[in-house]
């Protein structure tokens, strides 16, 4: 009777909930490293579906809510997140203002791919890699210097966490760099396949596994091509010998099907985030999940 009563009281004793961070993250992808290092000590939410356009996050008063009663607001940083202004503008706390006691940039800490791209004015609401290229989650070993900020960010809320914190990201680490040997075992068959991408979010990816971007279909991030543009592109990639073009769930498929039918590339659909497919469960299964349908496309042949 007593041990019963214990166990209730038990199960009902998080008053450790004390200890329970709340966070918010912009993208689904930060969700889940957050929680990779967290564990229970965090309850996160993303602002942001794991597929949407950078210009169209509506972000609902629920959301709002769950962000003025956060600890953290954990963001990719650049200007991947144009739509995070009217959030913030909205919540109007100073916490979460840039730089603020609140606010996590993962983008510090990361060696930024194209940071040499002139820079264009920022207009209201663009996403246009104006200060390197944001997509950088995409090269699975950045989750290393990504969770450190994390944990630093973690461990600065909640000091008597930060040994669980060190722990569960030691214990993620560990499977990341696992899983990475693995993927690049794999991909080492295709090093040098050349790609042609619709979105510039692939460079990081690129990298990593050996592929090699020669063009994309957007001239300019955010910016659908003109037929002008793709007429060029489709030469552009015959004679570069272009295998694939890359899309993502959520844009570019029917401009994509005609380049790739008038330049003999095929078409596959690689998920840029966490939760944009069912089987990309977590920040693992996302790079599990890329990679095989790369190597089956790359295997197919021409
Ligand atoms: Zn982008």
């Amino acid at each position: 009777m007593l041990r019963a009563l214990a166990l209730v009281l038990l199960a009902a004793a998080p008053a450790r909930g004390n200890d329970v961070l709340a966070v918010v993250t912009t993208s689904t992808d930060l969700k889940a490293l957050v929680e990779a290092v967290g564990g229970e000590r965090v309850t996160v939410a993303s602002l942001a579906p794991a597929l949407h356009e950078p210009h169209a996050v509506d972000v609902t008063p629920g959301q709002l809510a769950r962000l003025k009663s956060a600890a953290l607001l954990v963001r990719v940083g650049l200007d991947h997140e144009p739509w995070l202004a009217r959030v913030r503008a909205t919540v109007h706390d100073p916490r979460f203002a840039p730089g603020g006691p609140g606010d996590v940039d993962l983008s510090r800490g990361i060696d930024l791919l194209q940071i040499e791209t002139p820079k264009i004015k920022s207009e209201q609401g663009a996403h246009v890699h104006g200060f390197g290229n944001p997509h950088y989650w995409l090269d699975p070993a950045n989750a290393r210097p990504m969770t450190r900020t994390i944990l630093e960010a973690l461990a600065r809320r909640s000091p008597d966490g930060r040994e669980i914190f060190a722990r569960n990201r030691a214990r993620f680490l560990e499977r990341l760099d696992a899983s990475i040997a693995r993927w690049t075992d794999i991909m080492a068959a295709h090093r040098g396949a050349r790609v042609v991408v619709y979105h510039d979010s692939w460079p990081y990816f690129a990298r990593r596994f050996g592929l090699v971007v020669v063009a994309t279909v957007e001239p300019v991030p955010g910016v659908p091509p003109s037929p002008a543009s793709l007429a060029a592109l489709t030469t552009r990639m015959k004679d570069a010998g272009v295998r694939l073009l890359i899309v993502e769930p959520s844009a570019g498929h029917s401009i994509a099907s005609r380049v790739a039918a008038s330049s003999g590339a095929r078409v596959i659909t690689l998920v840029p985030s966490v939760g944009g497919d069912p089987e990309a469960r977590d920040y693992l299964q996302l790079f599990e999940l890329n990679v095989r349908r790369l190597t089956e496309a790359l295997a197919g042949g021409r």
